[in-house]
């Protein structure tokens, strides 16, 4: 019996797109999910037990998930193909749940997630 999926928590409902559309013919889609990884073990340099416990879910989650985004990567690289973040099945981190966590978008005031305020007076 498939068990439901658990939402996956993240930082950042991150949405971009990376290439140019006429160079770049194809688009390797990432889902937020995935591109959390890539940001909380590569970029934050996090293990992968702390970015488990980030996302709310086991540590073996978050290493498929890194694992699959880390080939849709390469992908995109080696056959040159535009990367698209965006989709997935997400929640936005709170302040109780990562206040003062590692690795957490929102502390030292490190607001790069351009759509942040636009999430607070939806979900409020
Ligand atoms: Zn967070």
């Amino acid at each position: 019996m498939p068990r439901p999926q658990k939402l996956k928590t993240v930082c950042c409902a991150t949405e971009f797109y990376y290439g140019h559309p006429r160079k770049h013919k194809e688009t390797i889609q990432i889902t937020v999910e995935q591109f959390e990884t890539i940001r909380l073990i590569d970029y934050e340099n996090l293990k992968q037990e702390e970015a488990a416990q980030l996302m709310s879910v086991a540590r073996t989650t978050v290493q498929a998930l890194y694992d699959q985004a880390r080939v849709l990567i390469a992908t995109a690289i080696i056959e040159e193909k535009a990367i698209q973040v965006g989709g997935g099945h997400y929640k936005i981190c709170d302040e109780s749940s990562h206040k003062n966590k590692k690795g957490c978008m929102k502390q030292y005031g490190r607001h790069h997630c351009h759509d942040d305020e636009d999430e607070k007076e939806e979900t409020v």
